[in-house]
C-alpha cells in the first residue's frame, strides 16, 4: 500500500510551527566560523547537549532525517522538503554539530555500504541525537593522499586489531563514533589494501588528544589507536574494498552543502553566515551607512547567490549524467574559495580593530579570529589543490599526475616515518 507523501507546503507549515514554538532565534553573526576560541569546555559541552536535545525534538516531531528512509527512522521525504526546512530554520538554532560529518558523509556512507543490521543499529540512534560521528581519515603522514593510510587492521578471529594514529578530527573529544579507514593488506598497491571500520571513540585503546590551533581553539583532535579490537560486524564494505567505500565517502564530503541529508539554513555559506551575518556585524560596528561596508556586504551576497545556484546545478548535472561524480569537486572548490573569502570580507569590515581587538570590541574579535582560521575552508574536506587536480584530471580529462607508487605493493613504497605493521 503506498502512503501519500505529505505536501511540501503542509510540511513547511508544520516545520515553521515547530521552529517558532521550540527553537531560539539567533543572531546570524554568531554563526560565523567554526574552531573558535570563545567557549570554555563546559560551554562547548552545553552546545553539544543542546544539539542532541534539539535533534531528539526533531525526531519526536517527525522532522529529523527528512530525506532518510522511513525504515531507519527518517521521514522518507524529498529534497524539496529539506529545502523548505532549510528556509524555515534560517535565523534559528539548529543541531549544527550533528550535520557534518555525522549525517553526511558518515551516515550517507552507512546508508550506501552498511549491512541491514548496521543501519538498524545506528541510523535511528543518529537521528535521535544519541550518536555523533566523526571521520577518521587523515593521518600525520597522509592527508591529501588518503590512500596512503598507515593505520593497520589485522584480523584476529572474529575481530580486527587496529593500531595507528588519525589527526585533524574536529570535535572528536565530544563525539561518540568514528568511521575509520585502515590498511588491511600491505602486499597490494595502496588503493587495493584498505578497509573501512566503525568504532566507538570512548573506549580503552583510543586516546583522544586535543590540538591547540593558531587562534587558541582546541576543537581539533589527534587519536592514537592502540590494539583497538573491532568486531568484524563493524566492518563497512568488503575487506580490502575500502577504496570503493572511500571514493563515495569523499563524494559525500564534497557534496556536503548540497546534500539533502543535511540541514544548511538558507543564506549561510560554508563555514559562516552569508550577507545577513555581515549586515549584523556592520550594524554592531556602527558601519551600516558606510559605502565601503556596503561593497563588502554586496560581495558576500553575490557569493551567497552563486552558491545557492551552483550546488543545485552540479547536482542536476550529475543526475542527468552530463557531469560525472567527480564533478562534486567543483562544489568543494567553490566552498573553499568562498568560505575563505567571506572571512576576509568580515575582517575587512571590522577594519584595524579586527587585527588587534580588545575586550569590548564585540564583532571585531570573531572577525580577527576567523581571519586567522580562514585557510581551514581551503583544507578541510580535501585541499583546493586536490579539488583542482580532480577537476582537471577526472572532469576535464586532462593527463593524470605522475604517480610513482600507484602500482607498487604498499609495503615497498619508500616512506620516511616508521610504520606499524
Ligand atoms: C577544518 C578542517 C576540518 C578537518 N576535519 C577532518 C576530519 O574530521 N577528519 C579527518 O580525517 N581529517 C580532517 N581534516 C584534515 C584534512 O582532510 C587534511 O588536512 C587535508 O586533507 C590535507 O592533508 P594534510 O594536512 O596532510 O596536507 P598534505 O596532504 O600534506 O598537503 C600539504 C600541501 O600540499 C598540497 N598537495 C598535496 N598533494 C598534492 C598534489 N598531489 N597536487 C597538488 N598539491 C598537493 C596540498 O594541497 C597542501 O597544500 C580537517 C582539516 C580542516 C582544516
Amino acid at each position: 500500500m503506498s502512503v501519500e507523501l505529505e505536501s511540501v507546503e503542509d510540511f513547511r507549515a508544520r516545520a515553521r510551527a515547530f521552529i517558532r514554538d521550540n527553537l531560539k532565534a539567533i543572531d546570524p553573526a554568531s554563526q560565523f566560523g567554526s574552531l573558535r576560541n570563545d567557549r570554555t569546555e563546559e560551554e562547548e559541552m552545553a552546545f553539544v547537549a543542546r544539539d542532541r536535545e534539539i535533534q531528539r525534538m526533531l525526531f519526536d516531531n517527525r522532522l529529523a532525517g527528512i530525506c532518510f528512509p522511513i525504515e531507519y527512522g527518517g521521514q522518507g521525504l524529498t529534497p524539496a522538503h529539506q529545502q523548505a526546512f532549510n528556509e524555515e530554520i534560517a535565523g534559528h538554532e539548529f543541531p549544527q554539530r550533528i550535520q557534518a560529518p555525522t549525517l553526511a558523509p558518515c551516515t550517507a556512507v552507512l546508508l550506501e555500504f552498511g549491512t541491514e543490521e548496521q543501519k538498524q543499529r545506528h541510523i535511528p540512534a543518529i537521528l535521535k541525537g544519541e550518536e555523533i560521528w566523526m571521520q577518521l581519515l587523515s593521518e600525520p603522514s597522509s592527508g591529501s593522499d588518503v590512500a596512503a593510510a598507515l593505520t593497520s587492521a589485522v584480523r584476529d578471529g572474529d575481530d580486527w586489531i587496529l593500531n595507528g594514529s588519525k589527526i585533524w578530527t574536529t570535535g572528536a573529544w565530544w563525539s561518540d563514533w568514528g568511521l575509520c579507514l585502515a590498511r588491511t593488506n600491505w602486499d597490494v598497491p595502496k588503493h587495493r589494501g584498505l578497509t573501512v571500520f566503525m568504532l566507538p571513540l570512548h573506549q580503552d585503546g583510543v586516546a583522544v588528544h586535543r590540538i591547540e590551533m593558531l587562534n587558541g581553539s582546541k576543537e581539533f583532535c589527534q587519536e592514537f589507536l592502540t590494539d583497538v579490537r573491532v568486531p568484524d560486524s563493524d566492518r563497512i564494505g568488503d575487506v580490502d574494498g575500502g577504496w570503493t567505500v572511500g571514493t563515495r565517502w569523499m563524494f559525500h564530503e564534497r557534496m556536503l552543502f548540497s546534500s539533502p541529508l543535511v540541514t544548511v539554513p538558507k543564506g549561510e555559506l560554508h563555514g559562516g553566515a552569508g550577507a545577513g551575518g555581515l549586515i549584523a556585524s556592520a550594524r554592531e560596528l556602527g558601519k551600516a551607512d558606510d559605502p565601503a561596508a556596503h561593497e563588502l556586504i554586496g560581495e558576500a551576497r553575490m557569493l551567497e547567490l552563486v552558491k545557492q545556484n551552483l550546488h543545485p546545478r552540479i547536482a542536476q548535472s550529475m543526475a542527468s549524467a552530463r557531469l560525472n561524480d567527480q564533478g562534486a569537486a567543483i562544489g568543494r572548490l567553490f566552498n573553499g574559495v568562498s568560505g575563505s573569502r567571506i572571512f576576509t570580507l568580515e575582517y575587512d569590515l571590522a577594519g584595524p580593530v579586527g587585527a588587534a581587538w580588545g575586550d569590548g570590541d564585540g564583532a571585531a574579535r570573531p572577525a580577527g579570529e576567523d581571519f586567522l582560521m580562514r585557510q581551514a575552508a581551503c583544507i578541510g574536506g580535501g585541499t583546493l589543490e586536490m579539488a583542482r587536480n580532480v577537476i582537471s584530471e577526472r572532469v576535464l580529462g586532462m593527463p593524470r599526475e605522475k604517480s610513482v607508487d600507484r602500482d607498487l605493493p604498499f609495503r615497498d613504497v619508500p616512506r620516511g616515518a616508521p610504520t606499524q605493521r
